[in-house]
């Protein structure tokens, strides 16, 4: 096999004992790798419960990792998410991905529940589950500095939780390489209910590649295609300021999410952009194995700068001005393990619940006690919907399936609204990544403020996220490159012709397998709406920009639409037709 390496590896925490699984070569063409592979691995699973030590917790690799193909050293982590109760998969950088596929696996699946605090070190193809009694308690960070130091040249991968997946947080990320977190949905939870505080891979092996010069040439095509765009490597782009580069656009557009929601422009914004970041705290680039974009940044102090959703919800949906406080934020929930963007939510909530500001020291305790399981942030480390169901206020909290929403309010972008409704795994930005066409214009402009045409584009969008999310490549680079030229990629790394069609075929019935997982779950179409805030308030018009609430029979209309297009029924679910079409029967 070229690309893949055919095995996974297997281990079952309960006895320490690995096996290998080695799926069927038609597994591997029907889902391709990274998510696709995992949640096809998962399915049997969708009704057990996030805490059952049968539930496989997921790290998969693609055909693509560990080869030149640009930004290719990408990761999977998927299980069911004890936030949100979906089927949930988190693309992660860094260089996990790369290592696995170096030491001879194409993922791990993790089983059982180790009797006592362990983890788990892979070394090419050897797997041993050790005692880590001594690491209880101490944040992700120290783990990394514990068990793979900073020296120059070390590749050896490091993924680990911290107190806050230990102390039960459903916020809880999982920390990879320092700098990159799975960071959404809580799955650091649902390593921590395995009993695994970290694991390292590393490895010596190569990746073989069908075609070395095709693939060299569908690198050089998508190097051509990044190197013409603003977006990614231009003067104010997210090689040069990270993806902090949208902040001031988001707020220029009238669509930044302010004091929990309640507003759609924060005035103090032009204050706290990527360039008074950059300015202050003098980053350098960094970014994940295989990239040339390099949009992550760091500061000399080694502190991560935050990222867009980050930035944004740390300024204005908690109503912060100070970018000490931000970065601190962020410096915070690495440590401690905490996903920056349901935190930072969860605080607005409680901030509008209780009808106070939360001043810069008060946010950053709450983050330690959340990250802790210490007084009120016990409470608001179960999230905003859970927190504010407790006060009696369930709509106060910003969240669809639970997952709180990110830093791009749908008022002003009504693919997003429809995309953050249906999205399998809750409110998310990236299942069809809207942001490219509203508000980027990229590969064409669409009208942000109308429903038409938005339920086909978002579902070709989400077929085509989750083929670059099972590849696995960077959904960044789809601003300029496109499946075509990752096709061509994919081709001369498998030696097994495909095309740009063929992969979004595979991408809707990754799709429609996710929404069959999530069906088993429960979940119905009361589940793919927006908070009813959404629908009943404005948002902050000005500059000549109008952000009216959004209409509510459209965006039903345009739910019905994508329910059709995406082969449901009105309640959400799968029709066996598409099911059989997609071979999923
Ligand atoms: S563009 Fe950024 S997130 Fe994407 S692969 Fe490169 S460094 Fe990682």
């Amino acid at each position: 096999m070229f690309g893949w390496t055919g095995k996974i590896l297997c281990v079952d925490l309960t006895t320490g004992h690995a096996t290998t699984l080695r799926p069927d070569p038609a597994e591997y063409h029907a889902f391709i790798g990274g998510r696709g592979l995992a949640g096809h691995l998962l399915a049997p699973h969708a009704t057990r419960s996030w805490d059952d030590p049968d539930l496989p917790l997921l790290f998969m690799a693609g055909p693509l990792t560990g080869t030149i193909a640009p930004t290719s050293g990408r990761l999977t982590a998927m299980s069911l998410s004890p936030l949100t109760g979906t089927a949930f998969d988190s693309s992660v950088g860094g260089k996990l991905g790369t290592q696995l596929k170096r030491a001879g696996w194409d993922g791990i699946l993790l089983t059982g529940r180790a009797p006592e605090l362990s983890a788990l070190r892979v070394a090419d193809g050897e797997a041993r589950v050790v005692p880590a009694r001594d690491l209880a308690g101490r944040s992700a960070l120290a783990v990394m500095d514990a068990v793979a130091p900073l020296v120059p040249g070390q590749e050896e991968s490091v993924a680990a939780v911290g107190p806050a997946a230990e102390t039960g947080s459903l916020l809880a990320s999982i920390l990879v390489d320092r700098h990159h977190a799975v960071g959404r949905g809580g799955l650091g939870l649902v390593m921590a209910a395995k009993n695994l505080k970290y694991f390292t891979v590393t490895g010596t092996g190569r990746v073989a590649v069908a075609d070395p010069k095709a693939l060299k040439a569908a690198r050089e095509d998508i190097f051509r295609l990044t190197a013409a765009s603003p977006a990614l490597l231009g003067e104010h782009g997210f090689s040069a300021y990270g993806t902090g580069a949208l902040y001031d656009l988001i707020s220029t557009r009238r669509m930044m999410p302010t004091a929990n929601f309640r507003a759609t422009h924060y005035a103090p914004a032009p204050e706290l952009n990527a360039a008074r970041i950059k300015a202050r705290f003098h980053p350098h680039k960094a970014g994940c194995k295989g990239c040339h974009v390099l949009c992550k940044k760091v500061a000399d102090d080694g502190r991560a700068m935050p990222e867009y959703e980050t930035l944004s919800h740390f300024t204005a949906l908690v109503e912060n001005r100070d970018l000490e406080t931000v970065v601190a934020a962020n410096a915070l929930c690495g440590e401690l393990g905490l996903d920056t963007i349901s935190a930072a939510s969860t605080l607005a909530c409680h901030a509008e619940i209780t009808g106070r500001k939360l001043a810069p020291a008060e946010i950053l305790a709450l983050i330690r006690d959340m990250g802790t399981g210490q007084g009120l942030g016990a409470e608001l480390a179960r999230g905003s919907l859970r927190y504010a169901e407790s006060h009696g206020r369930p709509e106060l909290s910003m969240s669809v399936k639970g997952l709180e929403l990110p830093a791009y309010d749908p008022r002003g972008a009504y693919g997003m609204a429809l995309a953050y409704a249906v999205s399998t795994r809750g409110g998310c930005h990236l299942r069809a990544y809207p942001v490219s066409h509203e508000i980027l214009r990229k590969p064409v402009a669409t009208d942000r403020f109308s429903f038409s045409g938005k339920a086909r584009i978002i579902k070709i969008a989400e077929d085509a996220a989750a083929v670059v999310d099972s590849l696995t490549a960077c959904k960044f680079l789809f601003f300029a490159a496109t499946l075509e030229e990752y096709a061509k990629a994919l081709s001369a790394v498998t030696g097994r012709e495909t095309s740009a069609q063929e992969l979004l075929a595979v991408g809707a019935r990754i799709c429609l397998a996710e929404r069959r997982m999530n069906a088993e779950a429960g979940f119905t179409a009361a589940d793919d709406d927006l908070p009813a805030r959404f629908f009943a308030e404005a948002g902050s018009g000005g500059n000549g920009i109008a952000v009216p609430a959004l209409d509510r029979e459209e965006f039903l209309k345009a739910r019905d639409a994508y329910y059709r297009v995406r082969g449901l029924d009105a309640e959400g679910r799968p029709t066996a037709e598409a099911l059989r079409k997609a071979g999923l029967a």
